[in-house]
């Protein structure tokens, strides 16, 4: 393919990605946000595969369609709740993609054939590049494994872990002075202790991080993945690499400040790793009052006087795939003449939009759903408010209790409402650790089981 043409699909790609991300901005026009951006992937694709200096088509072509159809067999096969972990594992393929490319161009005899500040720039874009990745990927693996359940969710936290951060960067910073004055490939030692410690401060920035301040490090990862991706097109000499990649590390940088502020949480002590984890002031406070429970035809009866009713779904909705009944539940409230809404918290879920995804694939109509800013005031004139599978989302110690760890993380305020129902299924804690009081007020009542399977016998006795 001659340069000239390849350079256009190079535009017009840049110009899909845009546009699938202003696409993406909102919910209608989302699913055209994500064809803009797999026809931009394709021509993007194509035109570097097919461009000139690029040799042995058929391997390429044949590991591209491989991995499509695992890429195809996994993304069919995943559920809704795993989701975030399997965007937090593609991250890290992008880190650890950015890492094989920062060696394989260190190690390539071109580039030793540059001289002088050609050389130099050369050699500190692959420094950074491999710094990022290496963070990218071991920071992912270990957000992957919170998520999944199998690294513990809770902060690890050892004393003078800022310092030590500190120093591991200054290392790093000498080490690259060191790099970029070696000649040939006599470089490689620094580069592959830098490696190392890139990779331990990515696997510790995550580990400092509890539970419930996860959102904020899927976000942050995203927006890394990006910038090692923008990394990579630097040393490849990759103009729509670079593009793309600050189009991911911006927009998820963006993503980031947006869920740090709907979590009260600082941009820059999230970037710096361990910003939930303000030492705990005081004691925990003691929970007071009794829980109370309801069975499924006393929350119907409930539902049958009430006007006004807000929804509150988190978590435990998505894993027992309830969206649908409700939205059955739903219509027959409406139809009855009640004003029902959703009230939807930014965190929610295990993604950022979570909710909102699950509520549109049941067809919940837009004007329903509401964000939390939009329908806290509403509450105290709420008759019942039903939170189907949410926990710390509605927890008021993030308002009272500033021994919390979720303490100062803006939530909705369910308990000002005339009634509350809470249906889960025991009395677990969220995904924050942190016990909830809201079960224990007086206006609260517990109605436990299977999300799905109360609302469908809560819609029976509607009907019936
Ligand atoms: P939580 O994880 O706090 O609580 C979910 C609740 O759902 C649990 O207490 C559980 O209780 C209940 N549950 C689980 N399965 C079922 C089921 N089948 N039926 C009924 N209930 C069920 O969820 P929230 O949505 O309230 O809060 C999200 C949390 O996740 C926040 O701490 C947030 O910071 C964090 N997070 C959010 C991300 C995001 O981007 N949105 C990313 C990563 C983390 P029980 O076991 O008793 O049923």
């Amino acid at each position: 393919m001659a340069i000239g043409i390849q350079t256009a699909a190079y535009l017009f790609a840049s110009i899909l990605f845009i546009l699938s991300l202003g696409g993406l901005s909102s919910q209608e026009s989302a699913k055209r946000g994500v064809y803009y951006g797999i026809i931009g992937m394709a021509i993007a694709v194509l035109a570097t595969v097919l461009g000139e200096g690029v040799a042995g088509q058929v391997y390429i072509i044949a590991a591209i369609a491989v991995a499509s159809v695992i890429g195809l067999m996994l993304a069919r096969k995943v559920e809704m709740t795993a989701m975030p972990q399997l965007v937090a594992i593609l991250h890290s393929f992008v880190g650890l993609a950015a890492v094989l490319v920062g060696f394989g161009s260190y190690l390539d005899p071109k580039t030793h054939s540059l001289e002088g500040a050609a050389h130099i720039i050369h050699l500190t874009e692959v420094y950074i590049g491999i710094f990022i990745g290496a963070i990218t990927f071991t920071g992912s693996i270990i957000a992957w494994g919170k998520l999944e359940g199998k690294v513990r969710s809770k902060a690890l936290l050892y004393p003078g872990r800022h310092a030590v951060n500190v120093i591991l960067i200054i290392i790093c910073i000498v080490l690259g002075v060191l790099f970029a004055q070696q000649h040939g490939t006599a470089g490689l030692p620094y580069l592959l202790i830098m490696t190392a410690i890139a990779s331990f401060i990515g696997v510790m920035l995550v580990m400092a991080i509890g539970g419930g301040d996860m959102p904020v490090v899927v976000s942050m990862l995203n927006s890394y993945s990006g910038w090692a991706a923008s990394a990579a097109g630097f040393m490849l000499g990759n103009d729509l690499l670079i593009v793309t990649g600050a189009l991911v590390g911006s927009s998820g940088a963006i993503l980031s400040i947006h869920m740090c502020k709907a979590m009260n949480r600082s941009f820059f002590s999230v970037i710096l790793g361990g910003f939930g984890n303000a030492p705990a002031k005081g004691e925990a406070k003691v929970i007071e009052g009794e829980v109370t429970s309801l069975n499924h035809e006393e929350v119907a009866v409930l539902l049958k006087e009430a006007k006004s009713v807000v929804i509150v779904p988190g978590y435990g909705m998505a894993v027992a795939k309830a969206q649908y009944p409700i939205y059955e539940m739903v219509q027959t409230l409406r139809k009855a003449g009640k004003n029902v809404r959703f009230a939807i918290h930014p965190v929610a879920g295990r993604l950022p939009g979570h909710m909102n995804v699950l509520l549109a694939e049941a067809h919940v109509p837009y004007d329903i759903v509401l964000e939390m800013d939009e329908i806290n005031d509403d509450m105290p004139d709420t008759d019942v408010v039903m939170v189907i599978g949410a926990n710390d989302v509605v927890n008021p110690s993030a308002q009272d209790d500033p021994a919390s760890s979720i303490y100062g993380m803006p939530v909705i305020e369910v308990w000002k409402a005339e009634k509350v129902i809470i249906m889960k299924r025991s009395m677990s804690a969220g995904y924050s650790g942190e016990d909830n009081p809201l079960f224990y007020k007086a206006n609260s009542e517990m109605l436990y089981g299977d999300a799905k399977v109360s609302v469908e016998k809560i819609l029976d006795y509607l009907k019936g």
